[in-house]
């Protein structure tokens, strides 16, 4: 009996370990995206769905539309040509790494910041836009800067942004309040469950545009460019959504997305 567990244990282990590895060989970092993008004609984008401008749910048509979504079906049009599908999958601040991890979806266009610390778990593109962190207060509002922010106010945050990272560290004094995503942040500050929502100025032009009773403040006091996240180990897959995106800046789509979007609120 010793015996047969003495010849199993070796193979009974070998069984597992294979399994183990077998898990990661099948990983999405071994995964030819580029290729699978090619073959099925279709690239799935995590994208915000409660982001006026960048990313919102269209309820009449169901569709997710704003800045983000064009520019990432004009780079899966310029990858794929025309008949090339860009799908739309929901994120959150907190949700876009791990869905992207798990090969739910094939990229993240979602207000990213581009930083150090995720590079470590995720490649980025180049940077396609220019934001930077700010203050939304309802207007009146006693504070005017991040220099107001103390033990006395609350400060609304979305989880997994740098927003919130970086209001620790600018207003250590600060209470901070977490909320899920920038809706629920939004609707908690218009509930009067804290005393300012900071995120990027971009984000917070979406809101002001949807009520006016709200402005931004404190100007900016952070960079945040925002990169196209994939998962590590997608070279090729990268480097054409580089190329697609150089394409579409030299050809005048991206300027054409952009005015779209932001033109009007540019020449207020
Ligand atoms: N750009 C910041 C970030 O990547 C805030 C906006 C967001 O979370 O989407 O964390």
């Amino acid at each position: 009996m010793k015996k047969i567990v003495k010849i199993l244990l070796p193979i009974f282990s070998l069984a597992v370990f294979y399994l183990l590895s077998g898990c990661s060989s099948g990983s999405v970092a071994s995964e030819d995206v580029l290729g699978r993008a090619e073959s099925s004609d279709r690239i799935t984008w995590g994208v915000k769905a409660d982001q006026r401008l960048f990313g919102l749910m269209n309820i009449a048509t169901g569709e997710i539309e704003g800045f983000d979504v064009d520019i990432a079906k004009a780079i899966t049009e310029e990858m794929l040509g025309e008949g090339g599908q860009a799908e739309f999958v929901e994120v959150t601040s907190k949700t876009r790494i791990p869905l992207l991890k798990n090969g739910n979806i094939d990229a993240v266009i979602a207000t990213m910041t581009i930083t150090e610390e995720r590079r470590k778990v995720v490649d980025f593109s180049e940077s396609y836009f220019e934001a930077g962190q700010s203050l939304l207060v309802e207007q009146g509002s006693s504070i005017q800067s991040i220099d107001d922010l103390d033990a006395s106010t609350t400060v609304l945050v979305v989880k997994g942004s740098t927003s919130a990272a970086n209001i620790r560290e600018l207003a250590p004094e600060a209470n901070v309040l977490e909320m899920e995503n920038m809706a629920e942040a939004f609707t908690a500050l218009k509930a009067g469950q804290g005393d300012t929502f900071t995120t990027d100025n971009a984000i917070l032009l979406g809101m002001i545009a949807e009520d006016p009773n709200y402005t931004i403040v404190g100007g900016t006091f952070t960079n945040e460019p925002y990169g196209i996240a994939v998962n590590k180990g997608q070279e090729d897959f990268l480097m054409t959504v580089n190329e697609a995106l150089d394409t579409i800046w030299e050809n005048g789509t991206y300027d054409e997305i952009y005015d779209k979007w932001f033109g009007e609120l540019e020449s207020q």
